[in-house]
């Protein structure tokens, strides 16, 4: 028999070891959630824009990749918004920050389940219309077209300001590259402006042949032959 001068000591031992131990498991326990946290929000940093919770750029056209591969009849639409400077510099930056993230909360309440929504640039936004013709594609623009022009914006107390956008429609073939049929809604985008904003345009080949203005420069109509604006 192991005498009590011994298993006092020991027995003390043993439970303070298997506190300890209890200890560890339980940080270790902690350091895995922080880990998974982390990693969630890496992915989400990179798959989504921080200001409107819409797909990043690259997760966009990743995702628009996969699906058109199975899909048909599909769609791409670029949405620019109408001289978003001007919002800037009337009401501040800031002030231009809450209306692109406005324009995001349209685009979730508008669009089907299914469709891909993204901030593919400072004020242009993309979206993609699985198994969608482009005449339909047409109808949902000016669907949004619409919700965003009746949807006050209020950069500040009792300041009202109505935004506006101009859509190009295309119809995406699930063989065509990705700066061509880019290339196709940038062109309807482009005539949109041209024919004076706050309007949508479906992509026609003539579209993509004439010589082009830049967007920017739309406003003072300086004509600039042959620029491309294709990503
Ligand atoms: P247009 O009708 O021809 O499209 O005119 P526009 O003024 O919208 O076009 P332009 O490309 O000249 O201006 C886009 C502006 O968007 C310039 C840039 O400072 C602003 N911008 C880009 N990203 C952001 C952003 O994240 N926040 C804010 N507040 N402004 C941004
Ligand atoms: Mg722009
Ligand atoms: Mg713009």
């Amino acid at each position: 028999m192991i005498p009590w001068a011994i298993t006092i000591p020991l027995g003390l031992y043993m439970s303070k070891q298997r506190f300890k131990l209890i200890g560890l498991t339980n940080r270790l326990k902690e350091v895995q959630t922080n880990l998974r946290q982390a990693n969630k929000a890496l992915e989400r940093r990179a798959n989504f824009d921080g200001m409107t919770g819409l797909l990043s750029r690259d997760s966009f056209f990743g995702q628009l990749d996969q699906m058109r591969a199975h899909k048909k009849t599909n769609v791409l639409m670029i949405i620019d918004v109408d001289h978003f400077k001007d919002i800037n510099d009337s009401f501040g930056h800031p002030a231009g920050d809450q209306a692109l993230i406005l324009l995001g909360k349209i685009f979730r309440k508008t669009l089907r389940k299914g469709d891909l929504a993204g901030r593919i640039g400072g004020e242009e936004f993309g979206i993609f219309l699985p198994q969608t013709s482009a005449p339909e594609g047409q109808i949902i623009g000016e669907i949004i077209r619409h919700e965003i022009e009746n949807t006050f914006f209020e950069p500040y107390h009792n300041m009202r300001h109505v935004i506006t956008v101009s859509i190009g429609v295309a119809g995406v073939a699930s063989h065509e590259e990705r700066g061509a049929l880019m290339g196709n809604a940038d062109a309807a985008l482009f005539n949109a402006k041209r024919r004076g904003r706050n309007q949508v345009a479906l992509f026609e080949p003539w579209m993509s042949t004439k010589p082009r203005l830049v967007h920017d420069k739309v406003r003072d109509f300086k004509p600039i032959v042959a620029h491309s604006n294709f990503r």
